[in-house]
């Protein structure tokens, strides 16, 4: 199951199916904080589908832009 969604379903803000079916194709975004940090301790582990992760790459792709940094 998708982190992103409770269902697979259609997701009108994705504009895509939220599935995850199969494991042809997902990603996985994890973090871990270590100590000293806000979030001191705290782990992290999300799997998502791929319109999910495309969604997530878009973030980043704005904060990239934002912060002038472009590949
Ligand atoms: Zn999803």
């Amino acid at each position: 199951m998708c982190s992103a969604n409770a269902t697979d379903d259609y997701i009108p803000e994705i504009g895509a199916e939220c599935r995850f079916d199969n494991f042809e194709g997902f990603g996985v975004l994890q973090a871990s904080f270590g100590y000293g940090s806000d979030r001191d301790g705290e782990n992290f582990h999300f799997d998502l589908c791929q319109a999910c992760f495309e969604r997530l790459v878009d973030t980043v792709e704005n904060l990239r832009t934002a912060h002038g940094v472009r590949a």
